[in-house]
């Protein structure tokens, strides 16, 4: 019986291993109801085409394109579909991608993170939390303190600075 029971054991062993990865695979890609929620073609008509294209359809800008690579003011970085508060000025950094770049969202409920294995690679997308538009994808390769670096996009995000500009 011993032996019996031991394989019996490992068996199911492994099929809840198998059953937790599923479940976690499930838990990331399941379709999320955002508080923001538009058609597509409804987002079409709000949305500038080229903010359309990343927000909605996941395009990545050309780096060193984007308007909010060389913003150093102090202020906060926020959706450009919903206005969702993403990144704080205190944590983007230069990581010479020529893409605007940030060590730590806002908070970690501003932004939804997606398995992305599209174009041949396994990155983890990053989602507004707010209305689910694309913002970019997040590495292991960023600064102190997180060691996170989230990649964004300029489309993706508009620049809301502490103090406004003089007019
Ligand atoms: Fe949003």
């Amino acid at each position: 019986m011993k032996p019996v029971a031991s394989t019996l054991l490992a068996i199911f062993a492994v099929a809840s291993l198998g059953c937790a990865s599923a479940e976690a695979l499930q838990q990331k890609t399941e379709r999320k109801k955002y508080e923001v929620t538009h058609t597509t073609a409804e987002w079409r008509k709000l949305l500038p085409p080229p903010v359309f294209r990343v927000l909605r359809q996941a395009f990545t800008e050309q780096p060193w394109s984007g308007k909010l690579l060389d913003v150093h003011e102090k202020g906060v970085f926020v959706c450009a579909g919903c206005g969702q508060k993403l990144f704080k000025s205190e944590t983007k950094f230069d990581s010479g991608t020529g893409w605007p770049s940030f060590w730590d969202p806002i908070t970690k409920a501003s932004v939804d993170e997606v398995e992305d294995l599209s174009d041949g690679m396994d990155r983890t997308e990053v989602k507004c939390a707010k209305c689910g538009g694309h913002l970019g994808h997040v590495f292991n390769d960023g600064p102190a303190p997180t060691g996170l670096r989230f990649c964004m996009n300029s489309l993706a995000m508009k620049f809301v600075p502490d103090v406004p500009p003089k007019k």
